[in-house]
């Protein structure tokens, strides 16, 4: 097992990495109260739900089993979350206990950070995505019908435990798209990591357990770094968005129905990518370096047929880093260092949706 820490004073917390952690880690020693509520999806209760209620025998153990997908990420099912911990009478001494991909730890992070005015909450990431990047920094949210994580708080978890061996079962298109994100850390901040991941590309793609724990284990490294450097997004936590304005963008003209977060982010941040190398921040070979090992992950370098680079520029308005009407972007100034700004030259953006649109 190898530990992080995300320290951020007294809301530090560890990630734990390890396989097999669901079963070897004591995990009640690390819960305060006599309570805990497990809350999962009726796709991961089979695999995994039984192996973590073991560890609480000793104390009131409740399980919470919801619907599988984004679409119930919404404050209904919320409600149904605080049906559950009200009818189990719940105190504030609770611990919730998210075991799943990100939607389930988004939605209970969120429950723990409402409940009482906030009780306890551990994650249990089960997806590639969730354990290198949502379970870890503290933001919770549900969707709300107008928009996406539109309602929700900052609240750390006390700990984030990641057993490695879950990922067995994750279907290959789930660990691409988290995939996407591991190599993001690698592009804004940490260029030795982008090579290790380069050179160790065929042992990533046949699931070789100690080259993932690896991977897992820097990309936490990274994330928890910014996190702490800049908990609620007052700046560089920006960084992490390279990608997500034009993958948000692509979403958002798709439905968020038939292209995964990490998708649309491969193809974004590809972009972004060749927009820099456009406005001559980095060298031109990191593009079709970065296209090619994209699609050995069978992930998109290319957009959805039929977008016009006017309707990328309607729907990136929307975005969060829109400031005083002009749209920021994360770029790269070399690789390993990103940079969010609006300093840069319109044409590059136009050329650059100019290109991908075909
Ligand atoms: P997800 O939670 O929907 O999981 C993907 C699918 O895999 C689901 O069907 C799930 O049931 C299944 N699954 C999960 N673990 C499995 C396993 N071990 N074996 C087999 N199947 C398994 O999707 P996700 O990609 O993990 O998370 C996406 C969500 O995360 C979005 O709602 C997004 O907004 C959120 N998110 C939050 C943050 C943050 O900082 N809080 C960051 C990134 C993304
Ligand atoms: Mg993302």
């Amino acid at each position: 097992m190898r530990t992080l820490q995300v320290a951020l004073a007294e809301r530090s917390y560890p990630i734990h990495i390890g396989a097999g952690l669901l079963d070897t880690f004591p995990l009640a020693e690390q819960v305060r109260g006599n309570q805990v509520m497990i809350i999962t999806n009726e796709t991961i209760a089979p695999l995994y739900l039984e192996r973590l209620t073991r560890h609480f025998a000793a104390s009131q153990c409740d399980t919470l089993v919801l619907p599988d997908g984004e679409k119930f990420k919404n404050l209904e099912t919320l409600e149904s979350i605080f049906d559950a911990l009200m009818a189990r009478r719940h105190s504030r001494t609770t611990t919730l206990i998210a075991l799943g991909g990100g939607v389930i730890g988004d939605m209970v992070g969120f429950a723990a950070a409402c409940y009482q005015r906030g009780v306890d909450f551990i994650q249990v990431p089960t997806t590639l995505l969730a354990q290198v990047d949502s379970s870890v920094g503290g933001k919770t949210a549900v969707n709300h019908p107008r928009g996406k994580n539109m309602i929700g708080a900052f609240h750390q978890p006390r700990l984030v435990l990641i057993d490695t061996d879950v990922l067995a079962t994750l279907p290959q298109r789930e660990l691409a798209a988290g995939y996407a994100e591991v190599i993001k850390y690698g592009l804004i901040r940490d260029p030795d990591f982008y090579h290790w991941l380069e050179t160790n590309n065929d042992k990533l793609l046949s699931r070789d357990n100690e080259a993932l724990s690896e991977a897992i284990y820097r990309s936490c490294e990274n994330k928890a770094q910014v996190v702490a450097d800049d908990e609620t997004e007052q700046g560089n936590r920006a960084l992490l968005n390279l990608g997500h304005t034009f993958g948000h963008a692509i979403e958002t003209a798709t439905g968020y129905s038939q292209w995964l977060h990490g998708e649309a982010v491969a193809v974004g941040m590809l972009m972004a990518v060749h927009m820099s190398v456009r406005l001559g921040w980095v060298d031109a070979a990191l593009e079709p370096g970065l296209a090619g090992v994209l699609a050995q992950w069978q992930l998109p370098v290319t957009i959805p047929p039929g977008m016009t680079p006017d309707q990328f520029i309607d729907l990136m308005a929307l975005d969060k880093k829109v400031q005083n009407g002009r749209l920021r972007l994360v770029l790269l100034r070399q690789l390993g260092e990103a940079v969010v700004t609006a300093d840069y030259d319109a044409v590059a953006l136009r050329q650059t949706l100019e290109a991908f649109c075909g």
